[in-house]
């Protein structure tokens, strides 16, 4: 239901907002309060109370206290269209620490526990395709978490997998699955899911690194910012979508935009140390929804 109605309301992108539990306990949180609307108020620590105030909407918000599967409940449907001839692109946006990794993998350390939207997506994908028997092929193009995964004997139809990118914060990492399933009257609907755990979004002080880590940064913050700039001429349904300006959206040119639905996930951490990044993340996500 809440599908139909964002799709309604804004095309086919939607922004998910989710707030990582604090580290420590007594740290000053600047986000107070999350209003069941999706809305969300943080708070300037430097300003008094009311003139600090901002306030963001989002089609959901994700407090602390969200479960993996709380997350991947309202997740699953966009998913499930995969089978059905969407494309689909799932992204994780953030700064390094926000939780990215945590609602794309899991928790870190490997643990088999509260494993997240990769993992489940994968795994009721494979499930579908085994009740809808012989209609569905699935290659999988996969991180190094997802050929961990393999091992547990849990996803046992992979065509062929390609380890792209491992848990670093400096780059991102992509799993794609391509689906081939046919539709009730037989025909061959072929679609794609990419899932995407993005580069930390956090800016880089220019007087802390030089060289090749510079440009690598600089690099990554291009290739964010042009996200951004495709995501928002989507959004605003321009006629022209600047996907050529960067790799990452070349590659995902076929999930975004057309007939293809498109989730962002923005991440942030609660702490006060991390308002500056914390209110550059919610403008960015407000821009594309
Ligand atoms: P990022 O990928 O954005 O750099 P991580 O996903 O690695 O951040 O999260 C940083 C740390 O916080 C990790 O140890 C992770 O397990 C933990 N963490 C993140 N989000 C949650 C959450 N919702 N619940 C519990 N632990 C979390
Ligand atoms: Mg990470």
């Amino acid at each position: 239901k809440l599908y139909n109605m964002v799709q309604d309301l804004k095309g086919n992108i939607r922004v998910f907002c989710r707030i990582r539990p604090a580290f420590c306990a007594g740290t000053r949180n600047v986000i107070d309060f999350i209003g069941e609307d999706g809305s969300l108020v943080i708070s300037d620590p430097l300003k008094p109370k009311k003139d600090g105030r901002k306030v963001f909407q989002f089609n959901r918000i994700f407090g602390p206290s969200a479960t993996q599967d709380d997350v991947f409940n309202d997740t699953q449907p966009l998913i499930r269209s995969v089978m059905d001839g969407y494309n689909v692109c799932i992204f994780a946006y953030g700064q390094t620490g926000s939780g990215k990794t945590y609602t794309m993998s899991g928790p870190s350390g490997g643990s088999t526990k509260d494993l997240g939207i990769n993992y489940q997506a994968l795994n009721d994908l494979f499930e579908i395709s085994n009740q809808r028997r012989d209609a569905t092929l699935l290659t999988v193009n996969s991180t190094s978490d997802v050929l961990n995964l393999m091992k547990y004997g849990e996803v046992n139809r992979v065509v062929c997998s390609t380890a792209i990118n491992n848990r670093s914060s400096r780059s991102h990492s992509i799993l794609t699955v391509h689906v081939h399933a046919k539709d009730p009257s037989g025909n061959m609907l072929r679609s794609c899911l990419h899932l995407v755990d993005l580069a930390g979004s956090e800016r880089v002080d220019k007087s802390e690194v030089t060289g090749d880590r510079l440009k690598e940064a600089q690099h990554i913050n291009k290739s964010l910012s042009c996200l951004g700039d495709v995501i928002t001429a989507l959004a605003q349904k321009n006629s022209h979508i600047p996907y050529r300006n960067s790799k990452l959206t070349l590659l995902l040119q076929d999930s975004l935009g057309g007939h293809a639905k498109t989730l962002m996930f923005a991440h942030v951490s609660p702490e006060e140390d991390s308002f500056g990044e914390t209110i550059s993340t919610l403008k960015f996500a407000q821009r594309v929804s």
